[in-house]
């Protein structure tokens, strides 16, 4: 399949959008697409292998019929920790009282449940807290053995069938991977999804397994929603092909007040070291009922777009709201009104760290340089893997960075990256002279150039060998 067209958008920060019940059928998915949707985001914590291959085949079919290369990310569940079932589907803790967590298959009552997790009872120690139902009941542990935990409840509530369990304090003996997941990846990888998302990662080792399985078939993006993966979080960003800053599990994990200035951390550290990262969760919530979003999620999208975050992201606003297409489009108007404004340019300097010394770095900070010292049309990387292209945006240069690849895979997932359009380019390039000319030609032919302006040329020679960026021509389109 070849897939050019002249069709481009007119912003740098890209929109991930999550597909569900609400967004399955071709024409909401379409509406999506024109709306702004860059990146489609398939979550294998709800529905079926058969749902997802759906939502996979009718994306395929748009990006056909569109001509433009479309980014899907498959996230999957992880170790989501979950309690058992009632008798009567849910008991009313209150606090002070006792109450019984234990690996016993049996329904649970007013004073236990089944924990069905045995690594978790090893962690435990008494002091440590649980929290259920995104923290909306705290459980703290009194006394506990290999199969059990008594705990006192500290902050009462209703514990119903299959809520959630957050154990933020501890670093659990668990891989990230779950049986279900590398299921799921199998699955996801034989559809050919272009990024995987891996949840509750707490280690960089957490990355390894996953990596070894996905065998370079798709990118790996770290969903950062672990205390323990912010204390490790360079090590954890240097290991991984992209972040997201997972503020749903994060923001129980840790107080609300401390995802702020997490969120703008961890935006630095990729930032610094080039990996795309994407803001997610509660974008836009009131969204989810609403045709207009608050005040402050606009500015909570605004914010993250300021601070030169690659992606923003919705969840429920687009998968099972009632308004996925407005959702999709209010982001988008934040997104460009921001860029429009003048200070933003101004925000992305002041923040922009310097390059690290490598070939690669000392070609793309001049391209930065000489795209703020003379008119640049557009910048065109001309890469295989997508590495030229990453570090070009990995300077926020204040012209669109081309992604031009003879390999529509690199092509479809660069479109995650920070002002990166990409286009798939087949056929190998054999000098110099033709790589230009075909970049000139890419850039006027999508519009980015007319004839007469300034094109900046990247790449690495030898052609197709990933990492050896060393080249930066300046040509006449
Ligand atoms: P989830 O991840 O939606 O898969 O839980 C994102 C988050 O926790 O913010
Ligand atoms: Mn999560």
């Amino acid at each position: 399949m070849t897939i050019t067209t002249p069709a481009t958008r007119d912003r740098y920060a890209k929109i991930v959008a999550t597909l569900g019940p609400a967004s399955s059928d071709r024409s909401t998915i379409k509406a999506l697409f024109d709306a702004g949707a860059d990146v489609f985001r398939l979550n294998f914590s709800h529905g079926s292998h058969a749902d997802h291959q759906a939502r996979y085949e009718l994306i395929r079919s748009i990006e056909q019929e569109v001509g433009r290369p479309i980014a899907i990310l498959l996230d999957l569940q992880g170790p989501k920790l979950r309690i058992g079932r009632f008798a009567d589907g849910s008991v009313h803790v209150g606090e002070g009282q006792n109450f019984r967590l234990d690996l016993q298959d049996l329904e649970g009552d007013a004073r236990r449940v089944s924990l069905p997790h045995p690594e978790i009872f090893a962690a435990l120690q008494p002091g440590i807290d649980l929290l259920v139902d995104d923290g909306k009941v705290r459980l703290r542990v009194i006394a506990c053995g290999p199969d059990f935990a008594t705990t006192q409840v500290m902050v009462g509530g209703m514990l119903s069938d299959r809520k959630g369990v957050n154990v933020p304090t501890v670093l659990l003996p668990i891989s990230a991977l779950t049986v279900k997941d590398k299921d799921d990846l199998a699955f996801g990888l034989r559809l050919g999804v272009d990024w995987v998302a891996l949840s509750f990662v707490q280690r960089p080792e957490d990355l390894d397994e996953v990596r070894g399985l996905v065998g370079g078939r798709a990118g790996v993006l770290a969903k950062l929603e672990k205390p323990a993966a912010i204390e490790a979080l360079d090590a954890i960003v240097a290991k991984a092909d992209a972040i997201m800053v997972a503020r749903g599990d994060l923001g129980v994990e840790l107080p609300a007040q401390q995802v702020p200035p997490i969120q703008k951390r961890i935006i630095r550290s990729c930032r610094a070291s080039g990996k795309p990262v994407i803001v997610a969760t509660q974008m836009l919530e009131s969204m989810i009922s609403s045709s207009v979003p608050t005040r402050a999620e606009a500015s909570d999208v605004a914010t993250a777009v300021y601070d030169g975050a690659d992606a923003v992201m919705l969840s429920a606003e687009s998968a099972s709201g009632k308004f996925p297409r407005e959702a999709v489009a209010v982001m988008d108007r934040i997104i460009r009104e921001v860029e429009a404004d003048s200070h933003y340019r101004a925000a992305l300097d002041a923040s922009h760290q310097p390059a690290q010394g490598s070939a690669a770095d000392a070609v793309c900070a001049s391209m930065r340089v000489t795209a703020s010292l003379m008119p640049v049309a557009t910048i065109v990387t001309y890469t295989r893997s997508g590495y030229t292209s990453l570090r070009a945006a990995r300077e926020r240069p204040s012209a669109r960075v081309i992604c031009m690849t003879p390999e529509l895979s690199t092509a479809r997932r660069l479109v995650l990256g920070w002002g990166v359009h990409s286009s798939h380019a087949p056929g190998d390039i054999d000098d110099v002279p033709e790589m230009v000319s075909r970049a000139c030609s890419l850039a006027r032919d999508q519009g980015f150039a007319k004839h007469g302006d300034t094109v900046l040329v990247a790449a690495g020679m030898p052609f197709g060998t990933a990492g050896t960026t060393n080249f930066l021509h300046i040509a006449k389109a």
